[in-house]
């Protein structure tokens, strides 16, 4: 499919563009924020869009975080979002395995952060695997002195940065019925060898990846590897493709338009990535707004060797308000 040029947002088509849309949805990292820097401006145009009686929906392919936890980093940036307007890689996975009847006495290997362990968990899931972090330390320590909390089985289930002992086997979950993988910043081999042993051993178990983006932001100051690295290593391990679940594939566009029943030719999606935000759109047949505020420069989108070409561009998102007169 081939897209016309993309044009700069102008005064004119910011107006052509706020009439003809109903909803604004809205990518976060590169748009709303970089890291836990907020973007010059963002506040004062969301509000001014809501005042418009503009829906507002956000859409973010970092699955480290659940919807409560991206609500209060709204909060904490002076932005006020509910969970239930916020699409979240990590709760897509959840509702993923929710709509495709994952069962229930299966459990699912999480070769990445807390987020996703908390939507499985809101979901009705059992999630095991995930980091290890100063929290499973401080949970350890108290089952090693004998005090018992109520879930201490991250340290069995693929958490462990064990040494491998001569001629032992590494033993893995059977019940394990899908492994989600995602950003994890405590990666290490271990965790690569349970997911791998789970999709290759255990007959059926799928292989989710929440989004598959080649670097984010940790902060505001320089990009880091992305999920993409973690669910590249699983497949270059398996041999096998991922169910992507976060932007660009259309699972997330589609739950999101059940909830709140708007037509997507009245929407726009904002984003600063061509691949997964832009794309994410167009699959929808969306009106598409890129910003430069993030991962996406001027030259990357005039390369000729990009063929993804939203329908405007700007340099950041308030811009639509500094553009529009009312
Ligand atoms: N995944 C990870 C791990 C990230 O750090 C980021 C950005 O910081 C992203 C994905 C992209 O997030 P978004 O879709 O909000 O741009
Ligand atoms: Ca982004």
């Amino acid at each position: 499919e081939t897209h016309n040029a993309s044009q700069l947002l102008s005064p004119h088509n910011a107006r052509n563009l706020f009439d003809s849309v109903d909803a604004f949805l809205f990518d976060c990292d590169g748009v709303i924020w970089k890291g836990d820097a907020l973007i010059d401006g963002v506040p004062e145009t969301l509000e001014m869009l809501r005042s418009k009686g503009k829906k507002l929906v956000f859409v973010t392919n970092n699955s480290t975080k659940s919807r409560r936890q991206y609500a209060n980093k709204f909060r904490s940036l002076g932005i006020t979002v509910t969970e239930d307007e916020i699409f979240s890689s990590s709760f897509a996975a959840a509702m993923f395995l929710k709509v495709n009847g994952f069962p229930r006495e299966k459990k699912v290997y999480v070769l990445g952060e807390e987020g996703i362990l908390e939507e499985l968990e809101l979901a009705g899931f059992t999630g095991i695997g995930g980091p290890f972090t100063f929290f499973h330390i401080v949970r350890l320590s108290c089952l090693l002195i004998g005090l018992r909390l109520s879930s201490i089985s991250s340290l069995e289930d693929g958490t462990k940065t064990v040494q491998l002992k001569p001629n032992s086997l590494f033993e893995h979950d059977k019940s394990v019925g899908a492994v989600v993988v995602g950003l994890d910043q405590y990666v290490n081999y271990y965790k690569l060898q349970y997911g791998t042993l789970c999709i290759r051993e255990n007959p059926g178990c799928l292989f989710i990846a929440t989004n598959r983006d080649a670097v984010g932001h940790m902060t505001d100051l320089q990009e880091w590897p992305g999920a993409g690295c973690m669910v590249a290593a699983i497949c270059g391990s398996t041999q096998k493709e991922p169910i992507v679940v976060g932007k660009p594939s259309t699972f997330m566009m589609d739950f999101l338009l059940q909830k709140f029943h708007i037509s997507t030719s009245r929407m726009c999606m904002v984003g600063d990535r061509l691949d997964t935000d832009i794309l994410f759109g167009q699959n929808a047949g969306c009106k598409t707004l890129l910003v430069f505020s993030g991962v996406t420069t001027q030259s990357t989108l005039q390369d000729p060797s990009n063929d993804i070409r939203p329908d405007y561009y700007t340099s950041k998102v308030s811009d639509v308000l500094n553009l529009l007169e009312f």
